[in-house]
């Protein structure tokens, strides 16, 4: 399997390139030159395979430069319970009203992030290794993408992790989440201003081609192809969990924000993988929704996404949905890159026609949820399940409830646990609701701090790399 850009300017690349290359040279995004197909008596035998199994078989389709016994050992040191907290990985569970819950934060920073960036911290480890090089992830968070990278590449050799952060602009949790980590290849910057400066810095030190290559700078974006391959597993492991046999078919509502989780269900389903709809849960930055219900894609300006209690689903624009573009235009890499052109120009697209045409075959729907709607699901859930499911898992929740039909089976998928957004879990159940936290992460707030302060400066920050490597 190689990989082409989405763009069609880049060479054919293999798997490890395309790993520690993210974006393609072209500015287009890595796919696989084409699908694998899996057949229905694959499917059969793959039914009853463990979670690692699983990973295992279906990676070894997309890689094409890692011995398999390589691959068979990084993912059964990924996908185990002292990662994950169980064998299953991720366990499914299943509400009064018959809709399921898929449980993907159950790994070290209780965000679904952490599934696909464990295995990126294991990998980029081995390839590192081989290839004799090392690697410098520079990175600017407002809170998930941070600590679900520093929890990957903590105490990985070749690996130095420096990750800016807006100053006291995070919760008391996820900064300690982060700055306790006291490994000594993890670097946190707390930059005094705020998250677009972070990204800012982070931007201008990509763009310093020398510094770069003197430095071996990289990053670990939600665009990297491997992340979306490996989170094609649990829909595959989710949908033998809840079926009897092939002929059923399962839908999946995602809360989405880079359209990073949903596209690796679409990947899943161009696999043969019996997927009915891929519902795109969104919550008031709901440009996705917009695009979904009238093929207007219209990405907003930085300044106008609002600030909601589902903060991994703030976004302007979704990175990842040029992928899923790419395949709706027949892979013509010459109109995505019209089509891309167009957006950097500040305006959208409309392929409304070709969308509408596409509807079954690729199964895309969408809505969308207010914070409203999200509090009053947290309550429902709590009151007729006593579960409490975090704001995103909320969005899915709803909006499954809302638009399911007679005998669909719908899975939510479970992006974070309620123990990072305790002030909304509070507002939707009451001020002295105990909220549940897990047995490693109680009293993370007095654990000593390793942070370095900074001004909002690319060029200390650059000084600051420079003395760390
Ligand atoms: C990242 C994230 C999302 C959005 O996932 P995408 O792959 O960007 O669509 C949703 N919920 C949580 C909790 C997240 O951390």
């Amino acid at each position: 399997m190689k990989y082409i850009s989405t763009r069609g300017a880049s060479p054919l690349k293999s798997f490890s390139e395309v790993l520690l290359a993210g974006l393609a040279e072209d500015g287009g995004l890595y796919v696989p030159q084409e699908y694998p197909h899996i057949s229905a008596s694959q499917l059969d035998q793959w039914r009853d395979l463990s979670y690692p199994e699983l990973a295992f078989e279906i990676m070894r389709l997309f890689i094409d430069d890692i011995h398999e016994p390589v691959i068979r050992f990084l993912v059964e040191k990924t996908y185990c319970a002292e990662n994950f907290g169980t064998d299953e990985i991720t366990p499914v569970r299943r509400l009064n009203d018959g809709v399921h819950i898929l449980g993907l934060s159950n790994g070290p920073t209780l965000a679904f992030k952490d599934i696909a960036m464990q295995f990126l911290g294991n990998a980029f480890e081995y390839v590192l290794t081989h290839q004799k090089k090392t690697l410098n992830i520079i990175g600017a968070t407002s809170g998930d993408t941070g600590s679900a990278a520093e929890y990957a590449m903590r105490g990985k050799r070749g690996i130095k992790v420096f990750m800016l952060s807006p100053a006291g602009k995070m919760s008391a949790f996820q900064r300690a989440q982060m700055f306790s980590l006291q490994d000594e290849n993890i670097f946190n910057i707390a930059v005094d201003s705020m998250f677009d400066d972070c990204q800012d810095i982070v931007k201008a030190i990509q763009a310093d081609a020398a510094f770069k290559q003197e430095y071996s700078i990289g990053t670990v974006n939600s665009i990297n192809w491997a992340r979306v391959m490996a989170q094609t597993v649990y829909y595959f492991k989710s949908y033998f969990d809840i079926t009897g046999d092939n002929d059923e078919k399962v839908s999946f509502c995602v809360p989405s924000g880079n359209f990073g989780d949903i596209c690796a269900g679409h990947v899943a389903k161009q696999m043969g993988l019996p997927i009915d709809r891929l519902i795109v849960a969104t919550n008031e930055n709901d440009v996705l929704d917009e695009f979904f219900q009238t093929g207007v894609y219209r990405p907003r300006q930085a300044k106008d996404v609002v600030v909601t209690s589902t903060p991994s689903m703030d976004i302007a624009k979704a990175s990842n949905l040029e992928r899923f573009v790419f395949d709706l235009v027949r892979r013509d890499p010459e109109q995505v890159k019209a089509l891309w052109a167009e957006i950097n120009t500040g305006k959208g697209f409309n392929l409304s026609r070709k969308l509408k045409a596409m509807k079954n075959f690729y199964g895309f729907d969408s809505g969308k949820c207010t914070h409203a709607q999200r509090i009053e699901t947290i309550r429902q859930v709590w009151a007729d399940d006593k579960q409490v499911i975090d704001p995103h898992t909320a969005t899915a929740v709803y909006l499954a409830r809302k638009m399911r039909q007679p005998n669909e089976k719908i899975v939510c998928m479970e992006t974070a646990l309620p123990a990072k957004f305790d002030d909304t879990i509070k507002e939707a159940l009451g001020e002295d609701f105990a909220v549940p936290r897990p047995e490693h992460y109680v009293g993370i707030e007095d654990k000593p701090q390793r942070i370095t302060n900074m001004p909002n400066n690319a060029v200390a920050v650059k000084m600051f790399i420079k003395e760390n490597i």
